[in-house]
């Protein structure tokens, strides 16, 4: 399958960030000013598309609940046509398009096809949901790690063992359907059950909201509070920084800056 070196269009990978249009790095806006076609999904901000894309044919390729989502192999095919065809194809993804986006997969399609392709990186809802929520993934002292994990399949008994013990700060993607056996895995493999848990829904939109909870008890506190996807589940001693508000925030900060004299 060797690359056609007739093939005048491209197809750049857009992280469109955790849905705020204001998310979107200068390099996204002017790839999407630049397309002829793009590709979106149901996470990635669309609601402006017609104005940072005014050129570009819009199609949407996410999943939409009732709707049947066009299949990944289907995309890697619509986006190796068009670019066949000569148009400037952006894949405009949620996020960061390596970050649970099947990103890696869509630059393979395109390097088989002998088709140039570039990835311009987004910010993750990895990082960003959490802290729009007042969480910092990382805190000097608390937390100097953390492990970003899919809960779209359930995790391995070694796996819950293993983020059991690293100490560090757990965030959970496409967790909310497996919450259940993940918050149970973790307590059986010895987590604290007090450690601190936050569910945030819909980061960066007007209608997010933060439910809080400790290891033992988010499970019936999101059942109680009806909490859905798209979520993000964040598991360690930081979510405190954000419970407990800013008062608590500003004396962990307090208590670092004494304890480096800085
Ligand atoms: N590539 C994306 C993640 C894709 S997986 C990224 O880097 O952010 C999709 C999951 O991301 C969702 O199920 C949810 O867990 C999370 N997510 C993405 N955007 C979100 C948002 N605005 N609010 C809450 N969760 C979000």
């Amino acid at each position: 399958m060797n690359a056609e070196p007739t093939v005048v269009g491209s197809v750049t990978l857009v992280g469109g960030g955790p849905g705020d249009p204001d998310l979107l790095t200068v390099a996204a806006v002017r790839a999407l000013a630049a397309a002829d076609v793009v590709f979106y999904d149901r996470l990635a901000p669309h609601e402006t598309l017609a104005e940072l894309a005014p050129r570009a044919r819009l199609i949407d390729v996410g999943k939409q609940p009732g709707h049947h989502p066009i299949p990944q192999h289907e995309i890697e095919r619509l986006l190796v046509e068009q670019a066949v065809a000569g148009a400037n194809v952006v894949r405009l993804k949620g996020g960061d398009p390596f970050v649970f986006g099947r990103g890696g997969e869509e630059v393979d399609a395109c390097r088989r096809a002998g088709v140039p392709v570039r990835v311009v990186p987004g910010v993750t809802s990895a990082i960003a949901v959490p802290g729009a929520a007042g969480i910092p993934v990382t805190h000097r002292r608390t937390s100097r790690m953390f492990t970003v994990v899919s809960g779209h399949a359930p995790l391995s008994p070694g796996e819950l063992e293993h983020l059991a013990g690293l100490g560090g700060t757990i965030v959970i993607l496409m967790g909310i359907t497996n919450l259940p056996s993940i918050s149970a895995g973790l307590a059986r493999f010895g987590m604290d059950p007090r450690m601190p848990v936050a569910i945030i829904e819909r980061g960066f939109s007007s209608r997010q909201r933060t439910t809080f909870g400790e290891l033992r008890s988010i499970l019936t506190e999101s059942v109680r509070a009806g909490v859905s996807s798209p979520a993000v589940v964040v598991i360690g001693e930081v979510v405190a920084l954000a419970r407990d508000g800013d008062a608590a925030a500003a004396s962990a900060l307090a208590d670092a800056a004494a304890a480096t004299g800085g």
